[in-house]
Parts: C-alpha cells; sequence; structure tokens
C-alpha cells in the first residue's frame, strides 16, 4: 500500500506522549547553540511546509507546556503567503511565545553560487516580518550534496551541518511517517545520545485515525473555502453568485 495512505496517529496529543517518552528517558529540550552529540538532548525543529496556522497551533501547543522549539518558514512556497495579514500575526505571535524562527531556505530556486547571497536576503526579510534574529536554516527538501554541508551559511548555522545531522541522532516525520524509523527505536535514543527530532505541524494537527491523505484533502477543502471567500469579498458579482448557491 501507498505508505501516505497507511500512516495513522499522529496528534497534538500523540505528540506530547512522545515528548513525554523522551523526557522520562532523561531528554532535555535545548536550542541548537547548546545541544551536545553525546548527552541525552533533544532539538525540536518544526518545518512549515504548507500551513503557517497549523505551526501556530503547534506552538501554542508547546508553550502551554513551557516547551521552546524552533519553526522554520519558507518565504517563497506556492502553499503560503506569510505576509497575509492572518499568517504574519501567526508568525509574530510564535516567536512573542518564546520560539526561534528560522529560515526554511528551498535551494532549488537557486543557483548554487548564489546561496549565500540568497539566504542572507531571505533571513533579513523574515527578520523583519518576524521581529527576531533569525540566524539558523533548514533546507526544504535538500539534495544530497547539502546533507552534512559543513560550513556555515551567510554566517549561520544550518540543520544539516554535522553537529546536528551525523554526531547527533536525526529522526523525520517526512511524508507523514516514520519511515526511517521511530524516535523511540532510533539508535542514539537508545544510547542516551542526543537527537534532532523534524516534525512537520500538517501531519500532528489531525485526529490519530487520519491518514496523511485525510490531513492534506482537508487542507485542500479548507483553503478551496478560504479561496471562495476570498474572492467573494474582492468581485462582488461573485458574492452575489455564492450567496444564491
Ligand atoms: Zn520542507
Amino acid at each position: 500500500m501507498n505508505q501516505l495512505v497507511s500512516t495513522t496517529g499522529f496528534s497534538l496529543a500523540a505528540y506530547g506522549r512522545l515528548l513525554d517518552a523522551l523526557r522520562y528517558r532523561g531528554y532535555a529540550i535545548v536550542d541548537y547553540e547548546e545541544a551536545e552529540p553525546a548527552k541525552p538532548q533533544l532539538i525540536l525543529r518544526h518545518d512549515v511546509d504548507v500551513c503557517v496556522q497549523n505551526a501556530l497551533t503547534m506552538a501554542e501547543y508547546e508553550a502551554a507546556q513551557a516547551i521552546r522549539s524552533t519553526y522554520f518558514v519558507l518565504l517563497r512556497s506556492p502553499l503560503y503567503n506569510l505576509l497575509s495579514p492572518e499568517n504574519l500575526k501567526a508568525l509574530q505571535t510564535i516567536a512573542g511565545l518564546g520560539h526561534r524562527v528560522g529560515l526554511h531556505f528551498d535551494a532549488t530556486l537557486y543557483r548554487a553560487e548564489a546561496y549565500q547571497d540568497a539566504i542572507a536576503r531571505e533571513c533579513e526579510a523574515l527578520e523583519n516580518l518576524s521581529g527576531t534574529t533569525v540566524d539558523i536554516i533548514s533546507f526544504h527538501r535538500p539534495a544530497q550534496a547539502l546533507l552534512g554541508y559543513p560550513d556555515r551559511l551567510a554566517g549561520r548555522f544550518h540543520a544539516y551541518m554535522p553537529r546536528f545531522f551525523s554526531d547527533m541522532g536525526y529522526c523525520s516525520d517526512s511524508r507523514g511517517g516514520w519511515y526511517r524509523g521511530a524516535p523511540l527505536d532510533h539508535p542514539a535514543v537508545d544510547e542516551s545520545k542526543a537527537l534532532q527530532l523534524v516534525t512537520h505541524p500538517i501531519w500532528w494537527i489531525a485526529e490519530e485515525h487520519e491518514t496523511a491523505i485525510d490531513k492534506l484533502d482537508r487542507l485542500v477543502a479548507s483553503r478551496d473555502t478560504q479561496y471562495r471567500e476570498a474572492l467573494a469579498a474582492n468581485i462582488t458579482p461573485y458574492q452575489e453568485v455564492l450567496n444564491a448557491r
């Protein structure tokens, strides 16, 4: 069966249980700069690939439990507009809750020679939007060549530097499941070593019975409604047609 169809069991409560289980094993939640690969430390990274509002829900859930994490947002995604009033407010609220804002950088949009300048520009824009310092980067769907890239980029740490990616454990919910093994089964957790836990809020703002496809279908339906409402608010004849339906 298609893996996207088969995975369930993700929700905010499930996320909370996962963090509880890691903390029960002695893990402390830390920031990128503080993390020491040989210690039972946990970096919480959220890549906001599709929905800023889902990220806000997750950020509020974490803040209610005194958890601070890092939210990496895209500036050039076709899936959301960070400057829309509700998304910009959500971004600033996430920062205001004490979370860190990082740049989620889509390197496929640039030539490799242009990465440094592009990252500097995007970080500066994100700093202006979020009102916080942006000094950490994660790559969106990185090419193999960027995994383990050892140097800073535009003077900033990135989440695939060896210290965060290969010196410590790395576990991601990409595609809506733990396809490379669940965090609690990770060899680093077995050895009480540090772990960078990568989650995408879209998969967790859900009911546990929902598959990844269910979640995406629900998102599309809600975006469809918002799109119609935005069109109606701007184009009176469309409003009249919608009202008549
Ligand atoms: Zn991504």
